[in-house]
């Protein structure tokens, strides 16, 4: 297959870009490096199979030649990432989204929506199903990223039933593991980075709200069998373990030996109090599941950041100009 992945220079982009060549696939990446960074993809200048085209996916996007599918993985992905850039993270994910259909129904190509476990929001219902149609405040701060994966949804399914595209929606629950941006704000690569450089540890709140974290490989089977083999409902991918975040602090401090103090700071707004998918439907119909757990995936990932050390990548982070920054 030749596929375009949007978002390739990304952190899962990357990742999804490996597997795709890795099983033969021919590859165009699309990306404006607004959160990526050209490391991701630095072991694949020279590749053949793989090609990059620096675009902004919000305006008209044309990939010349035959297309079998298109992943659409552009988006600030982290809530500071997309609290500084919130239009265009509307955009992205409703513009982008468009143009993305469009041109995969241009090239009668399969369509993945890289869409995400904030579409239930702060949960009313626990484990999350595909189901449960969420609780998502639409003008809150996080409403930005969270609108604009709902829009996302609609619009794949739109053209699923409407132009009869062949489509997948992927809701992806919290992802880390290796070429996560070192100061992105996420929870993982915060602490991390935060243990290696010696500096205290930031919860946000009392630590008692609950992430379940799953490990970029067995995220990114995942997707790419429901790809190959899934159908066009929403579709739950992440590991249903679930810990709260003061586990996960204590976890990255034993594992980096780095005996941190911890500080706890202010809790943001709309922030969700828990979050664990039901993996049924991902079982059933792809026969996956996570096999990483949590200190395996974490050590993996400590191993990462540590090649880093010492390097611009891991200074404290400049907020953008315009911008506003959420830590
Ligand atoms: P990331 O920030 O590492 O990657 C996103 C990539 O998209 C970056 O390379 C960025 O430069 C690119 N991009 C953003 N806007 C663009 C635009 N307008 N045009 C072209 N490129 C653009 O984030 P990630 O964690 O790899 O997330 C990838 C996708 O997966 C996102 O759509 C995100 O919403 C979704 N997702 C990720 C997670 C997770 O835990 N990592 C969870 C849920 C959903
Ligand atoms: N969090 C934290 N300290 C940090 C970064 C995040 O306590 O330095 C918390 C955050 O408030 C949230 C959880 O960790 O409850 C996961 O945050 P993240 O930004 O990784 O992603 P989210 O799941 O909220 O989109």
């Amino acid at each position: 297959m030749r596929v375009v992945i949007t978002g390739a220079a990304g952190f899962l982009g990357s990742h999804l870009t490996d597997r795709f060549l890795a099983d033969g696939h021919t590859v165009v990446g699309v990306d404006n490096l607004v959160t990526g960074h050209p490391d991701n993809i630095a072991h694949l200048m020279g590749e053949p199979r793989f090609s990059f085209i620096r675009h902004d996916v919000s305006t008209f996007t044309y990939v010349p030649g035959d297309v079998d599918g298109v992943l659409h993985f552009a988006s600030p992905a982290s809530p500071i990432d997309y609290l500084e850039l919130p239009i265009q993270t509307l955009k992205v994910g409703s513009l982008g989204t468009h143009n993305a259909l469009g041109l995969a129904k241009a090239k009668g190509a399969r369509f993945l929506i890289a869409s995400t476990s904030e579409v239930y929001g702060d949960p009313l219902e626990h484990p999350q199903r595909e189901s449960y149609w969420g609780n998502v405040n639409p003008v809150g701060p996080r409403g930005v990223y969270d609108e604009a994966k709902r829009f996302a949804e609609a619009m794949t399914m739109a053209y699923h039933t409407y132009h009869g595209l062949d489509t997948r929606i992927v809701r992806i629950f919290n992802t880390y593991g290796p070429r996560m941006r070192p100061r992105d704000g996420r929870v993982v690569s915060n602490f991390i980075v935060q243990a290696l450089n010696h500096e205290p540890i930031t919860i946000y709140g009392k630590g008692n709200q609950t992430r379940s974290f799953c490990y970029v490989a067995d995220e990114i089977e995942g997707i790419y069998r429901l790809f190959m083999n899934g159908d066009h409902q929403p579709t739950n991918i992440g590991n249903p373990t679930e810990y709260t975040v003061t586990q996960l602090a204590q976890a990255v401090v034993e594992l980096t030996g780095s005996p941190v103090p911890i500080e706890h700071r202010e809790l943001p707004q709309d922030d969700p109090r828990l979050r664990q998918p039901d993996i049924t439907r991902a079982r059933a119909m792809l026969g996956w599941e996570p096999a990483i757990d949590l200190r395996e995936g974490l050590a993996r990932t400590i191993a990462f950041f540590r090649g880093l050390v010492g390097t611009s990548r891991m200074a404290p982070r400049t907020p953008r100009p315009g911008g506003i920054s959420g830590a």
